[in-house]
């Protein structure tokens, strides 16, 4: 068989630990014999971090922004543990929050729905991906603790010198404050990346906020989201069918726990935060969701949700035998490739892609998984596979289709 063609590069951005050592099995066993794979190779892996001055983290980000898909491997942010570990030269800043820093913007998570491995709502058919926006509000609030009586006041001096000033309260006793902010440029921006997303994976979008109570704060998402809306991208979305829809939030939880699912959420950050993290686990494990980084102008990150499984790699380390699920990094993958394809016009690596992914879910499907998904399947006949075998055995399932 020839090997599939690609036109443009993937930026492909390697990473830490367990999950660089299941990226290589993925290349060797699942993508190399079947794809004359391009790619620009970027090590994100600590010590190659370490070696640039961290370099290597914007040299990737700014590829992304030039060839437009990037697929990156769990990465370690270094904590003060890492920094002995590896006797690093710095505390390096998450590679996540460097590259979204670049590419200005809004992570997507979406869960891989297979049969066997059931959402705890028994409702949901299709996946609901959150789309969360990750600037500012209680993320860099300034707080402070009130020790008695006195006033609190909210203060903005102009840089014309002009000031406004509101009472935010007469304390007759102690308690807290809180300021907290966000920028209309960047709500456009996180706007601008959940309508395209919402466009490009053919789903309505959904967006919520507290209006009713925050008129200004949580009212200028909203008015910001209905003009960008109007001014942008409602002709695309009347002419793909597709709706935006915004709801308080209040309904929109009643709504989504009630809904087969198969749209877009969109969240202001610490929405997104609690939420997602309740959304990983009601549609089954953190291992089975992938997270897609979109920008305003239309670049993509794909990668797992989960890190770099620290606690399996040091038992591969010691050679024992691991069990680590790998279903969200090939799903980064294909996710890229099939994005790729799109791109480039290339149907032959768009179907090579989906047929990779029913391998995944076909395996899985038959009862052979890994040691995570066969402790919550519901399915009768389970036979929990290694790393390396559970690779194998979707790349038997996958030579069948091609
Ligand atoms: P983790 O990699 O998410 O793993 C935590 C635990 O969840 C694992 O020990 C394992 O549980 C389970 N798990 C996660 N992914 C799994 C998979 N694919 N297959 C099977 N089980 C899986 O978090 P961590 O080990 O605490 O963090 C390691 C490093 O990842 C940290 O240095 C952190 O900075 C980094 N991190 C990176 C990213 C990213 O690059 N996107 C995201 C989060 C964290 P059991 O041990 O019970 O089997
Ligand atoms: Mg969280």
């Amino acid at each position: 068989m020839d090997k599939i063609k690609m036109a443009t590069p993937l930026v492909e951005i390697d990473g830490d630990e367990m999950t660089r050592i299941i990226w290589q099995l993925i290349k060797d066993e699942l993508l190399l014999p079947f794809v004359d794979l391009k790619t620009e190779y970027y090590d994100l892996g600590l010590p190659h971090r370490d070696e640039t001055d961290d370099q290597v983290t914007i040299e990737a980000a700014n590829a992304t922004k030039r060839l437009g898909v990037a697929v990156k491997c769990a990465t370690i942010t270094p904590n003060k543990q890492r920094v002995e570990e590896y006797s690093l030269k710095a505390m390096y800043k998450s590679p996540n929050a460097t590259i979204r820093a670049i590419l200005d913007g809004t992570v997507f998570r979406a869960p891989i729905l297979v049969k066997g491995i059931d959402p705890y709502v028994r409702t949901w058919k299709k996946p609901i991906i959150m789309a969360r926006h990750a600037y500012g509000d209680v993320y860099k609030n300034t707080e402070m603790r009130i020790e008695g009586p006195g006033k609190a006041e909210l203060v903005f001096t102009a840089a014309d010198g002009g000031v406004q000033r509101m009472t935010i309260h007469d304390f007759d006793g102690p308690g807290i404050v809180q300021g907290i902010h966000n920028l209309d440029r960047s709500i456009e921006g996180f706007a601008r990346s959940c309508f395209t997303f919402a466009l490009d994976q053919k789903m309505d979008l959904w967006f919520s906020t507290k209006d009713t109570i925050s008129k200004t704060y949580d009212g200028n998402f909203k008015d910001v989201f209905d003009r960008i809306y109007r001014e942008e991208y409602k002709e695309a979305f009347d002419k793909a069918g597709l709706e935006y829809f915004y709801t308080l939030i209040d309904d929109a939880v009643a709504r989504v726990i009630r809904s087969e699912g198969g749209f877009v959420w969109a969240l202001k950050n610490y929405d997104g935060d609690v939420m997602s993290d309740m959304m990983a686990t009601s549609f089954g494990s953190l291992a089975m969701m992938t997270s897609i980084l979109t920008s305003p102008d239309g670049c993509f990150e794909y990668e797992a949700a989960h890190g770099t499984v620290q606690r399996h790699y040091y038992k591969h380390l010691k050679g024992e035998k691991t069990s680590t699920n790998s279903v969200a990094t090939i799903f980064a993958w294909t996710g890229a490739l099939r994005k790729r394809g799109e791109m480039d016009g290339l149907q032959d690596l768009m179907r090579f892609a989906d047929l990779l992914d029913e391998a995944v879910i076909e395996t899985i499907e038959s009862g052979k998984m890994t040691g995570d998904l066969a402790l919550i399947t519901s399915l009768p006949e389970v036979q929990k596979l290694d790393t390396e075998e559970f690779i194998k055995e979707i790349r038997k399932c996958l030579e069948t289709k091609l």
